[in-house]
């Protein structure tokens, strides 16, 4: 088949291209490399630098495109809540100008990727899709807002929509900014160099960690399943961690002795997230495999940045 995928040269971007070319695809990526690395795409997966909003950019790429994959967004929960305006224009914005491209150039599916953090902080767990969201963040905003503009201008136009709320996405190939790290990167490198390991909230908070190969199963999944068009549908390990068990995995895994501070102050406002997986094992045959221990050693092993700390290698 034909893809195009956005944000392509990101962390779940160019997990996935890489996968779909392996398997004898033609997979085009977009991205315009504010955070990305095109180093991170297989040879045969065609690169294009731009911006997901850059119509005549987007007409050229998706001729002949069967299925897009949309990735590209701003992706901090704290820097949204600085910048709210900028995650608006990308993740809205953006998502809204591809559409109309879609539109223009008629393709038949468009695969979302929206986020767990939609839901907010609901007492109810595992969360379930039929769950009213209260977005905390203007990032969980966003995601929203994106949901319903595909779902919207999909059935207007007859484009075929899925969003996947992934939980919290985890393995080798994450980014790891120094101004906003994701947790379990940012652990490791921590733990790896005998750092003190940093808890914004009292460690009883927890997230739903779910490895990149489980993730990408179910987007491969969602370019063909049947029976999916307009859905929401978690992507997610089905397993709740709490940062302290998520601490005890990561000192046990590099074999480090490092410090843990917990802060009280909670991340992000949410305090208990796992995915119910019901609608994910039904429609897209979802079955996440690799559980967190396994996928940390996993992303230690296969990860250029991990690898050559004397502990792992
Ligand atoms: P990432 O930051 O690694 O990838 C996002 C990519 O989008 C980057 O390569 C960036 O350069 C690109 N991008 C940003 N703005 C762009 C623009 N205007 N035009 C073109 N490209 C642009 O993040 P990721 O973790 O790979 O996330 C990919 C998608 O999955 C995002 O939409 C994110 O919201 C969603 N998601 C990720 C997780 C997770 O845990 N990683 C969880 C839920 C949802």
């Amino acid at each position: 088949m034909n893809f195009l995928i956005t944000g392509a040269a990101g962390f779940l971007g160019s997990s996935l291209a890489n996968h779909l070319a392996r398997e004898g695809h033609q997979v085009r990526g977009l991205d315009d490399l504010s955070t990305g690395d095109p180093q991170a795409l297989a040879p045969d997966v065609h690169f294009t630098r731009g911006d997901v909003a850059d119509r005549p950019k987007l007409w050229t790429l998706l001729q002949d495109v069967e299925v897009v994959y949309h990735l590209a967004a701003r992706v901090s929960v704290p820097e949204s809540m600085v910048y709210p305006r900028d995650y608006n224009a990308v993740n809205v914005g953006g998502t809204v100008a591809l559409m109309e491209a879609l539109r223009d150039v008629g393709i038949k599916r468009v695969v979302l990727a929206s986020s767990g953090a939609v839901y907010g902080d609901l007492d109810q767990q595992p969360l379930e899709e039929t769950s009213t969201p209260l977005p905390r963040s203007p990032y969980a905003v966003s995601k929203l807002a994106a949901e319903y503009y595909v779902r919207t201008i999909g059935s207007l136009w007859n484009i075929e929509t899925v969003s996947l709320r992934i939980f919290n996405a985890y393995g080798p190939g994450q980014q790891n900014p120094a101004s906003h790290p994701p947790v379990i990167p940012h652990y490791l490198q921590q733990a790896l160099r005998g750092g003190t390991l940093v808890s914004h909230g009292s460690g009883d908070q927890s997230r739903d960690y779910v490895f990149v190969d489980d993730v990408v199963s179910a987007m491969v999944a969602a370019s063909t399943a049947p029976g999916v068009n307009g859905l929401v549908i978690n992507i997610g390990s089905g397993v709740e961690t709490t940062i302290k068990g998520l601490v005890r995995l990561v000192l046990d895994v590099s074999g480090s002795n490092s410090n843990v501070v917990y802060h009280t102050q909670t991340s992000g406002g949410v305090t208990r997230m796992q995915a119910d997986l019901t609608l994910a094992r039904e429609k897209l045959r979802y079955h996440p495999s690799i559980k967190l221990e396994e996928g940390l050693r996993l992303t230690l092993k296969r990860d250029p940045r991990f690898n050559t700390f004397p502990q792992v290698a």
